[in-house]
C-alpha cells in the first residue's frame, strides 16, 4: 500500500490551549508496533481534563484521543499477532513493562512504567497511529466504524467500574450518564439489574436516554434516590456526589469512582460510611478487561449513540463535552 508521508492531526502544544489542526508525519511503526489508519476517535472526558492541565505530565506536542477504531496498514517487523486489514481497537492502555510489583501481581492497569495512548504516547486525533501490537484489540466488524469507538474506553471503563461492585447487587445507581454511563446501562440491564441513572439538574435528554436503554429511574443528581443502593458508580468528575452517593446506598454498599479526576470531596459525617459501606476508585484497565468487554459487547449486543464530529472539530467536541451538550458519546469520525 502506498502511504503518505504526512497527515492531518490535532495536536495540544500546551495545556488550556486550543488543539491545533495541522500537518505532520505519518509515524513509523517500531518492530512491535502497527500503524493503523484510523477510522475514528471517541473524545473523552480524560481528554478534556489533558487539555485542562488536570492531568499533570501530557508527552507535549501531544495527539490525544485513547479510543480509537482503525485498520492496519503496515506491520512492524516483528508484529506476529496482526496484520494489515485487520481491524482493531486501540484503548487507553498503551504499553506495561511486565516486570514491575504490579504487573507481577496481574495489576497492569497500575504498572509503574505505564504509557498511555493519547497522554504520554501520540493517540487518535490523526488519520494514522501507531500502537504496540499486545495492546490493541481485534475488534469485531460491527464495531469498526465511529459507533464502536465509544467501547475502547467509556465501555472499558464502564466495565471495569461495574466488575467491582458485588454481583449481588440489583439496584444500581449511575451518577453522571455521558459515553460510560450509557453502554454499562445496557450490560447491566442485560443482566437483570436495575439502573438509576443520575444526571444533572435538569438534563432530560440524558434522563430520556438511559430511561430508553432500560433505567427504571431517572432523574436529576440533586434529589435523593427513590430506594436505597445497592451499589453506587460515579461517572460525573464531582466530588460531592460521593457523599451524596453513600447517602442513597444501603448498609453494606459499595461506591465506585469511575473518573480520572474529580473536583475536591467535601467532608462529610461519618454515618454516611458507617455500617460497611466502602469507596473505591477505578484506575486504568486490564488488556484482560478489554478481552472480555469486547467479547460480551457484541452479544448483548451493546448500541452506542453517538454525535460525530469531524476531526478539525474536536476542540468543539471538547467544548460540548465540557458543557454537558454531548447525549451519549462524542466521536470524531475520520476516515471511511
Ligand atoms: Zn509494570
Ligand atoms: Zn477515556
Amino acid at each position: 500500500m502506498n502511504l503518505p508521508d504526512s497527515m492531518y492531526a490535532m495536536v495540544l502544544e500546551a495545556a488550556n490551549h486550543p488543539l491545533i489542526y495541522k500537518k505532520v508525519p505519518v509515524p513509523h511503526p517500531a518492530p512491535q508496533e502497527v500503524l493503523i489508519k484510523v477510522i475514528a476517535c471517541g473524545v473523552c472526558r480524560t481528554d478534556l481534563h489533558i487539555a485542562d492541565g488536570e492531568l499533570k505530565h501530557p508527552a507535549l506536542p501531544l495527539i490525544p484521543g485513547h479510543e480509537i477504531t482503525g485498520i492496519i496498514v503496515k506491520a512492524g517487523a516483528e508484529v506476529t499477532l496482526l496484520k494489515e486489514g485487520d481491524t482493531v481497537g486501540v484503548p487507553w492502555l498503551g504499553y506495561t513493562c511486565g516486570h514491575c510489583r504490579y504487573c507481577i501481581k496481574g495489576q497492569e492497569n497500575l504498572c509503574e512504567n505505564a504509557k498511555f495512548t493519547g497522554y504520554s504516547i501520540d493517540g487518535g486525533y490523526a488519520e494514522y497511529t501507531v500502537a504496540h501490537q499486545h495492546y490493541c484489540f481485534p475488534l469485531p466488524s460491527q464495531y469498526a466504524n465511529p459507533s464502536g469507538a465509544p467501547l475502547l474506553c467509556a465501555g472499558l471503563i464502564g466495565y471495569r467500574s461495574y466488575r467491582k461492585i458485588s454481583e449481588q447487587a440489583n439496584k444500581i445507581g449511575i451518577y453522571g450518564f455521558g459515553g460510560a454511563a450509557h453502554i454499562l446501562t445496557q450490560v447491566a440491564v442485560a443482566r437483570e439489574k436495575e439502573i438509576y441513572a443520575f444526571t444533572s439538574p435538569g438534563d432530560t435528554a440524558a434522563q430520556k436516554l438511559a430511561k430508553k436503554l432500560g433505567a427504571v429511574w431517572a432523574g436529576d443528581s440533586i434529589h435523593p434516590s427513590p430506594v436505597k443502593l445497592d451499589a453506587a458508580i460515579i461517572f460525573a468528575p464531582v466530588g460531592k456526589l460521593i457523599p451524596k452517593a453513600l447517602a442513597d446506598t444501603d448498609k453494606g454498599g459499595t461506591v465506585i469512582c469511575g473518573g480520572i479526576h474529580m473536583s475536591d470531596i467535601p467532608a462529610f459525617p461519618y454515618d454516611l460510611l458507617w455500617e460497611e459501606r466502602t469507596i473505591a476508585s477505578v484506575a486504568n484497565l486490564t488488556r484482560l478487561d478489554g478481552e472480555e468487554f469486547l467479547a460480551l459487547a457484541p452479544e448483548i449486543p451493546v448500541r452506542t449513540e453517538i454525535t460525530v464530529y469531524k476531526l478539525e472539530e474536536a476542540n468543539k467536541a471538547l467544548e460540548d463535552l465540557r458543557h454537558g451538550n454531548i447525549n451519549g458519546a462524542a466521536v470524531l469520525a475520520i476516515s471511511e
